[in-house]
């Protein structure tokens, strides 16, 4: 057994090493397996426990992307609208044409779908309806959605191939190949274990980030987060330490969520079809629906792209029209009047009871902050509205933004400087990602994710079979990699007795310190909620600046027990992510996503010199960061 100042070291040899336990995670698992031959090794790593680890840990009420009999192309024009033009259509139609298949298979391991009346019996996969609440959503009963999902998994891989509790904290590249993985090494959350993993291929779907600028919850609301708290961006920070290239990290999701509860908006808008309006009771998405022809042809779509709705909505504030509320009143009230035209009042009050009953479902199945804001601030959604508010900034590669690794596309429709060989796969040899991982894509979502994660299982079961005589090789040895993990540990033990009190030393920095100073930096400097999300070229390299020198204390860091170290290292790959971010939104001279952020000096979108993809690199030896430009193409024209 292990100990804090000499932890264990354990090796494990497999072929296929899969990062994370989510929906991406999961999805792969399910289909290596499928794919793999007797004998090939598959090993599952998550921080978390499976069953309800990763974004959709509490359940959700809507699976939101499912297209039944919609056009893959569509799916893509979709897409791409929202995302402001820059996405790759290989990537988002070869999703399009898949994701249904996950579906009917969450379906068949027991997740309740909700069925148009008459359907009730009938499964997706024999023509069963779905009820939508949106063109690309269906509702579900998925207050178990991540352990259905997690569950089948779990039945792929065997008990035996599945590690929980265990956060993988760097990549390995391999000492006789230029630029390929080879392993990963991570420390258990639990004993003081430090596992060294060696690998052929290596998924790496740890899901997105939050936490990176400071959020609006703070003192007793600190933690509430709206994207989940404990994703650390170890995703993107992970991979390009070893050289991967980044794409679109300058891209960010602001979502505009119940205020403090950070409850879902989709349902109500979609479903109950509630209305926002400002503080004098005004449409604002009416009255300020000109603002939309300042960015065409993203802002002039059916459904204008997520960022414009919210630059709309912050143009209201900023001109002292708030609160923005979201007229659950309304809304609510209006339907029961509709029932009661349809059954009488009688029978309506039932229908009444059941509509409330499952708004209150909404959010107690997938976000139990918002119901708790509710039954505190004494708010009966059908008698009065709630605030909404956009949030802090996060990073993310599957929900409405599109930030992550630029990856291989599909060999029959990505051009060929799109795709090298293996799907999924990143720059770097061997390793492959999925779900937030992957960029210049985006609205995968829950569904999306897992069919993206199945697609990446299939091709690393191809590459492995291709370079069965490949025998990794770390550069580092298992007891640099100790050395490595435990480096915030050290830095506790040699200097713990230096001063009286335990919370500050001249010789460390806490993790929640390091954390904090990022937030700060991040909030003012790059445009966080203080700045209402407004930046300029100076604030930025200010920023850059300044986290140079929050890496170096980052050095310091101390770790005084398990808990403390897994804080330091999800800081430090934060401070990284925060860096790319910074690094990102400075090269790209133009405002592409107004409502997310503006750029002052640059507010205005430049179709003609930056409708590209802007892709990052660090070179692993020197350290060195490079921003770039690739070109966009569009694959499905964009017109119809
Ligand atoms: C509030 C909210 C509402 C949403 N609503 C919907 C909805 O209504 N419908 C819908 O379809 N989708 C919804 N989504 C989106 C959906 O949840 C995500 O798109 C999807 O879960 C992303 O999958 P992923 O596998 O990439 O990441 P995740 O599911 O987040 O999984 C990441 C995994 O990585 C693990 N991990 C992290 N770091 C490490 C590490 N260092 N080492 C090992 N493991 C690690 C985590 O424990 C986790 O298992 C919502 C998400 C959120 C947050």
């Amino acid at each position: 057994m292990g100990n804090l100042a000499n932890p264990e070291i354990v090796q494990i040899d497999t072929d296929i090493l899969i990062i994370g336990g989510g929906m991406a995670a999961c999805g792969a698992a399910y289909e290596a397996r499928a794919w793999a031959p007797e004998g090939m090794r598959i090993l599952l790593v998550d921080k978390a426990a499976l069953a309800r680890s990763g974004a959709v840990a509490m359940g959700l009420s809507a699976i939101n992307v499912y297209l039944g009999d919609e056009d893959p192309a569509d799916y893509a024009r979709m897409v791409a609208n929202d995302l402001m033009g820059i996405t790759r259509d290989d990537l988002t139609y070869d999703l399009g044409r898949h994701v249904d298949d996950s579906v009917h298979l969450f379906e068949e391991w027991g997740l309740p779908i909700w069925k148009q009346p008459g359907d009730e019996g009938k499964s997706l996969r024999e023509g069963g309806q779905p009820v939508r609440s949106g063109r690309w959503q269906i509702m579900i009963h998925g207050e178990s959605y991540k352990p259905i999902v997690a569950e089948a998994a779990r039945k792929a891989l065997g008990e035996e191939n599945i590690q929980e509790h265990v956060q993988i904290v760097k990549l390995l590249l391999d000492a006789n190949h230029d630029n390929r993985i080879c392993g990963a090494i991570g420390l258990s959350a639990r004993t003081h274990t430090v596992f060294v993993y060696t690998a052929k291929a290596v998924l790496l779907a740890a899901g997105g980030a939050s936490n990176i600028f400071r959020p609006r919850a703070l003192g007793e609301g600190t933690g509430r987060t709206w994207y989940p708290p404990w994703s650390a961006g170890s995703t993107y920070a992970m991979a390009a330490e070893v050289g991967a290239e980044l794409t679109m990290m300058e891209n960010r999701f602001v979502p505009t969520r119940f205020k403090d509860g950070y409850g879902p908006v989709g349902a109500w808008f979609l479903h109950y079809q509630a209305k926002a309006t400002n503080c004098r009771g005004n449409l604002y998405m009416t009255t300020n629906q000109h603002l939309l022809d300042d960015y065409p042809p993203y802002g002039q779509s059916e459904v204008p792209a997520t960022c414009l709705r919210n630059h709309l909505m912050l143009h209201e504030m900023r001109d002292g029209r708030g609160p923005i509320y979201i007229r659950t009143d309304t809304a609510l009230q209006a339907r029961a009047r509709l029932h009661e035209e349809q059954v009488g009042q009688q029978r309506a009050q039932a229908l009444n009871a059941e509509l409330e009953a499952h708004a209150w479902e909404d959010f107690l199945g997938m976000c139990t902050p918002q119901a708790g804001v509710w039954a505190g601030e004494n708010i009966e959604p059908e008698k009065s509205p709630s605030e909404l508010m956009p949030t802090e900034p996060y990073l993310l590669g599957s929900h409405a933004g599109c930030c992550g690794l630029w990856v291989s596309g599909p060999a029959d429709i990505a051009p060929p400087e799109w795709q090298w060989g293996y799907r999924s796969m990143t720059t770097v040899e061997g390793l492959f990602s999925a779900g937030d991982g992957v960029g210049a894509s985006g609205h995968k979502f829950s569904s999306g994710s897992h069919a993206e994660g199945r697609i990446a299982g299939k091709a690393m079961v191809k590459y492995c079979l291709d370079h069965a005589d490949f025998t990794p090789t770390p550069q580092q040895s298992p007891a640099q990699c100790v050395d490595a993990v435990y480096a915030p540990v050290r830095v506790y033990l040699e200097n713990k007795g230096y001063a009286t009190s335990d919370a500050v030393n001249p010789h460390w920095i806490r993790p929640d310190m390091l954390l904090k100073r990022l937030q700060k930096i991040m909030d003012e400097y790059v445009g966080g909620v203080s700045t209402q999300y407004c930046v300029n070229d100076q604030m930025m390299r200010t920023a850059i600046d300044k986290l140079q020198l929050l890496k170096e204390d980052a050095r310091r860091v101390r770790a005084k027990d398990l808990h403390e170290l897994m804080r330091a290292w999800e800081t430090t790959h934060r401070i990284l992510v925060g860096e790319a971010h910074a690094r990102h939104m400075l090269y790209r001279k133009e405002t592409r996503y107004p409502g997310f952020y503006y750029n002052m000096d640059h507010n205005f979108i430049d179709e003609h010199n930056w409708k590209c993809f802007v892709n990052s690199k660090i070179d692993p030896t020197t350290g060195e960061w490079r921003c770039f430009q690739k070109a966009h193409q569009d694959l499905i024209p964009k017109s119809l």
